[in-house]
């Protein structure tokens, strides 16, 4: 009788026809509600997890340089620039009211911002850097990829999509993270006058860009790609997104040029003469930007800009040694895995630098060069029963590794 009255209080089920039967003071659960009770738990937990709005601690500018100053080489006004901005735009995440922006009555407009400097000088580096040290979700999205909605290619909602997922669909978590807009000078306008020739796709993308720019609730369908009717649609507000946008705008210190020559006229010529004609993109400014191609809105809804400056090769050796992650502690490290030691001449670093700069490579270029003259070493080196505990990497091995490797590739490799 008594033995019969044991069964489980969730499922019902006898001792016989369960592997085990945990007794509790009044009742008995089996091992299969067990089970299934530890997934609802944890479901459940995961849920309110991703409800959650995740704190982060507001970094002050001098911290956020810092961080950036450990990774990126050069580029003092922009960092600067860049700390501000993103400090700013954090301040007004966490003072000002979530719907209207304002704190204290006075509405604190977003800081989005938009980086002007030739490929590979560290635009999406420094984007990257600041996301990580806010710790907050952050993704890079092309605007050449991005359409219109129903063209062909991305929508521009995709960019979401993305910030979604890294943000492991938590969606108060992607509110407040930070997208890097690549080459936004590729969809520009191709003319002066938007009445006579209109690049209407180039235009269109602003416009929609534009959206999420100035801060909107889209909706995300979850997988990405076309939206199905079926799909449920996450709503995402872009308000505290921050969007950090970069190009090289090919060409604009021309317009830049001719804007500052207007300018100066009436002033005489020494104001003339103030003008640094070497670095001509230190002078940009949102008209600048208009005048290239963007439309007046987007450029108003990016109100903070900064330029970057060529890398020299004094900049590409210090790249090469320096950042927290550069490529020549990466290889020490790699090699001294395989318990030997690298030793590199200097000759070979400003070889390395000699070439990056031949083939117009930039820094972009430093890692294929490294990689090519590395390769034989690293695949010979783990297992080999050299005695020898050190790696000796001089000018002459540097010299044959490249020289031995097809011209192509290296051009390739920018
Ligand atoms: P872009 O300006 O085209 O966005 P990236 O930031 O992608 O250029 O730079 C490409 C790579 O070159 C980086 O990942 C980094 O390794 C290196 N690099 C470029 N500029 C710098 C810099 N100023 N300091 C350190 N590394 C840099």
């Amino acid at each position: 009788m008594a033995k019969q009255s044991k069964k489980c209080a969730f499922c019902g089920r006898l001792p016989d026809d369960v592997d085990m039967l945990i007794s509790g003071i009044d009742a008995h659960i089996c091992e299969r509600c067990v089970d299934q009770a530890k997934t609802i738990v944890e479901e459940e937990k995961a849920l309110e997890e991703k409800k959650k709005i995740p704190s982060f601690r507001l970094f002050k500018p001098a911290e956020i340089k810092k961080h950036l100053d450990q990774y990126v080489i050069g580029q003092e006004e922009a960092k600067k620039v860049l700390s501000v901005a993103v400090y700013n735009h954090y301040k007004r995440i966490n003072y000002a009211h979530p719907k209207s922006g304002e704190a204290d009555g006075v509405e604190l407009e977003k800081s989005n911002i938009v980086m002007v400097g030739e490929t590979g000088t560290g635009k999406t580096l420094m984007a990257r850097t600041i996301a990580r040290k806010m710790q907050v979700p952050f993704c890079i999205a092309d605007a050449t990829v991005l359409t219109e909605a129903g063209y062909v290619g991305e929508d521009v909602e995709s960019v979401l999509v993305r910030l979604l997922q890294v943000a492991d669909y938590n969606v108060a978590a992607a509110e407040r993270g930070i997208v890097f807009i690549d080459e936004l000078d590729k969809i520009a306008r191709k003319s002066d006058n938007p009445s006579i020739t209109r690049d209407v796709s180039g235009e269109g993308v602003q416009q929609a860009l534009l959206k999420l720019l100035e801060g909107a609730v889209v909706n995300v369908p979850p997988q990405g790609g076309r939206k199905h009717p079926e799909q449920k649609m996450i709503q995402v507000n872009t308000q505290n997104i921050l969007f950090i946008c970069g190009g090289a705008f090919d060409g604009i210190e021309k317009r830049i040029m001719s804007r500052l020559q207007t300018n100066v006229i009436g002033y005489g010529s020494s104001a003339r003469e103030e003008i640094d004609r070497d670095n001509v993109l230190q002078y940009v400014a949102p008209q600048d930007l208009k005048s290239y191609g963007l439309i007046p809105e987007l450029v108003g809804r990016i109100p903070v800009i900064s330029y970057l400056n060529p890398l020299d090769s004094k900049a590409l050796r210090q790249i090469l040694t320096e950042p927290k992650n550069a490529l020549v502690k990466q290889y020490v490290k790699l090699f001294e895995m395989d318990n030997k030691r690298l030793l590199m001449d200097d000759s070979v670093l400003d070889y390395i630098v000699e070439k990056a700069v031949e083939f117009k490579l930039g820094a972009r270029g430093l890692r294929s060069i490294c990689e090519i003259i590395m390769l034989d070493a690293m695949y010979d080196i783990p297992g080999s029963d050299d005695p020898s505990d050190t790696f000796h990497l001089t000018l002459d091995y540097a010299r044959e590794r490249i020289e031995k490797t097809k011209k192509g590739r290296l051009r390739a490799a920018s």
